[in-house]
């Protein structure tokens, strides 16, 4: 089912890892690249629609007439991600969040060994965005997996509480070209071939946005 919506859009586009400092030089964090979201950022711009990505450490530079806002923690996320969303027509979670942040972050250069400190979850900001969703807003997950990719993102589309999960492999991962798979609304799945982020940008896109 594609759905019709209005022109032009207010989409919130998350991208790159986060990272959640242990102390002054050592975090934890997910690999990323952030050419995806940033690809998505600039396919949408140059389609006409408002822009903001909201973007972890990446060497990219902003696309045009896209609204950047850095940030590098999960919780920075987060609370940027809630201050937009309500506005947004159409959310895209790209960002690879880091699963968990140590209890507490250290002043100081912490001394070896490191066995001693202690992780705790980060919350799931994507889960909360799918509890909140707005009446017409679309929301759009993404699901890397290593195996059984179509079934563990059917799973997340569901769990999420999301209209849309885009799965891929890691073979994606700070790669140039990619294939991914899109589980729509209705759980139908489409297999989108291997392509330039860009030019897969413009095809997840016109998918999504109809
Ligand atoms: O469960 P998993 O991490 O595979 O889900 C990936 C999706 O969830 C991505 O869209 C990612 O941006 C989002 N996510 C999130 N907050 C987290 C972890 C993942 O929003 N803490």
């Amino acid at each position: 089912m594609k759905t019709k919506l209005k022109h032009p859009l207010k989409i919130l586009i998350t991208a790159g890892p986060t990272r959640e400092y242990l102390d002054p030089v050592r975090f934890i964090s997910n690999e990323s690249s952030g050419r995806m979201g940033f690809s998505l950022a600039q396919a949408a711009s140059e389609l006409g629609h408002n822009v903001v990505l909201i973007s972890g450490p990446v060497a990219l530079d902003t696309p045009k007439n896209v609204k950047r806002l850095d940030i590098v923690s999960c919780a920075e996320l987060r609370s940027a991600v809630h201050h937009h969303a309500p506005d947004a027509d159409v959310i895209f979670m790209v960002a690879a969040v880091a699963d968990a942040r140590p209890w507490q972050t250290s002043k100081h250069k912490l001394k070896k060994p490191l066995g001693h400190v202690k992780l705790r979850d980060n919350p799931d900001i994507l889960s909360e965005l799918g509890k909140n969703k707005k009446p017409g807003q679309v929301l759009v997950g993404f699901a890397l997996e290593t195996k059984k990719l179509i079934e563990t993102a059917k799973e997340k589309r569901i769990a999420k509480n999301c209209d849309w999960i885009v799965g891929n492999t890691d073979q994606a991962i700070g790669a140039k070209e990619t294939g991914v798979v899109l589980i729509g609304p209705d759980g139908m799945t489409t297999r989108l071939p291997v392509l330039p982020k860009h030019d897969l940008a413009v095809v997840i896109l016109s998918h999504i946005l109809g």
